[in-house]
């Protein structure tokens, strides 16, 4: 990574990400070092936005002539309503992750679940005619359905406890609606009947085993599900979790949530430089500001 000072000046093109907290984001080194590497008059920078305030912060991106921000947690959602349009898929997700500012026109994308399966990608896995698993019914599990319903999902499984049943119901309606994937509900108990003989990923997208609890794991029984199966975890703290070790053990393939931290990166960076974003020097960025937590 390059260690030069970045020269801010006049002509600097703002960036930034809104979250409430935000200090924890790895999103301003990875950019920053994109930005350096490839001679990119820009800088990204954390606004931290308490939620009754974030239609003033949208405004703001306007007014500032910002070229564009992130948005995270716990703004996905909400930030949508003050936007003047919306990708197709951030419209069916129902989230926006990315803005682009063009004037004074503010655009959502959804790079999060777009980043995931480029994740699967890298890792050669197969989603056409895949049998998908997911564990939680949150923000990050509705953007992953979709998108790989989309994307030619046979059957999409979402595994919640009691109090996520609704929001499943919410998720697989939406991926009957727009795909052709089969979608079904189910609680962690009753996972037996999802489970394909072949051909399965299955997904964690609750927090279980996200740092500081690593010894934790999502209540999903690995040891019998078959030996093809591809087992992914959203969590990118640990890079690699509890529930992908066991997975590991068992000999089966694992799938970072950091692809997915990365990707989303890239993808933002394109959208907002028009440019090719430098995958190799964001991973390393990543991967360093990992390390040191
Ligand atoms: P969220 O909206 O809060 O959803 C969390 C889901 O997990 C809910 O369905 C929740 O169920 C379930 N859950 C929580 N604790 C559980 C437990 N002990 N047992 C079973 N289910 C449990 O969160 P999110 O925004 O979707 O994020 C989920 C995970 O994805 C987080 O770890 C986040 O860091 C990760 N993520 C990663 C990336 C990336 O770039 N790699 C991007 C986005 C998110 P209830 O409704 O019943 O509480």
């Amino acid at each position: 990574m390059s260690k030069k000072i970045q020269r801010i000046t006049g002509k600097t093109g703002v960036i930034g990400i809104f979250g409430f907290p935000v200090e924890h984001s790895f999103s301003p080194v990875m950019h920053n070092a994109a930005f350096q590497a490839g001679g990119l008059d820009y800088v990204y920078v954390p606004f931290e936005v308490p939620p009754e305030r974030l239609a003033e912060a949208v405004s703001a991106i306007r007014a500032l002539k910002l070229r564009g921000v992130n948005v995270t947690i716990p703004h996905k959602e909400r930030v949508v309503q003050y936007l003047d349009s919306l990708s197709e898929e951030a419209r069916l997700i129902g989230a926006v992750n990315t803005i682009v500012r063009s004037g004074d026109e503010l655009k959502g994308y959804n790079t999060d679940a777009a980043g995931f399966l480029r994740s699967l990608e890298e890792k050669k896995v197969a989603v056409q005619g895949a049998n998908v698993l997911l564990l939680g019914a949150g923000g990050a599990a509705r953007a992953v359905a979709v998108q790989l319903a989309l994307a030619g999902a046979r059957r999409v499984g979402i595994v919640v406890r009691n109090s996520g049943w609704r929001k499943a119901e919410g998720i697989a309606e939406i991926v009957a609606g727009h795909s052709c994937a089969k979608s079904t509900v189910a609680l962690f108990e009753n996972t037996q009947d999802l489970i394909a003989e072949k051909g399965n990923i299955i997904i964690n997208c609750t927090p279980v085993g996200m740092h500081p609890n690593v010894m934790e794991m999502p209540p999903f029984k690995l040891d019998t599900i078959p030996a093809d199966s591809v087992v992914c975890d959203l969590i990118y703290n640990p890079a690699e979790t509890l529930f992908l070790k066991t997975a590991k053990a068992r000999g089966l393939k694992t799938v970072s949530g950091s692809g997915m931290l990365l990707y989303q990166g890239t993808l933002a960076y394109e959208l907002w430089t028009r440019q090719q974003a430098p995958v190799d020097i964001m991973r390393t960025a990543l991967e360093e500001a990992l390390q040191r937590c």
